[in-house]
């Protein structure tokens, strides 16, 4: 697994994504060598950001919902063949598989086995 495909479905921490948005945001605003600080002009933009963090459903790890991806495959007019990934929960589909589904966060396992 690549370090792209890793990263692409995992759970990390609100908060944290905040604070280091805020911290890049204050820094650029932030001109040591020519004594220019222009950081109180970070509170709207980090205000927005918050507001469009807020408004990511949350992945309850106290009950993580699990879900599997559904294989698709098609082909191309040039008999070239390509597969999507269906969430069976939310029905969403991607072209790459991640351990959360991006759109409802379930936890992703693999396909119960029939019973028997
Ligand atoms: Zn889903």
């Amino acid at each position: 697994m690549t370090r792209e495909e890793a990263i692409k479905g995992d759970a990390i921490s609100r908060q944290t994504v905040k604070d280091k948005y805020e911290e890049r945001l204050v820094n650029n605003l932030k001109d040591k060598d020519r004594g220019i600080d222009l950081s109180k002009y970070a509170e709207e933009p980090y205000k927005a950001f918050c507001e469009f963090m807020d408004s990511i459903p949350p992945i309850n790890s106290q009950e993580p919902r699990t879900g599997h991806w559904i294989v698709k495959t098609y082909s191309t007019k040039m008999n070239d063949t390509y597969y999507g990934y269906e969430c069976d929960q939310c029905h969403k589909e991607y072209n790459l598989r991640t351990n959360y589904c991006p759109s409802c966060g379930a936890k992703m396992v693999e396909p119960q086995e029939s019973e028997g």
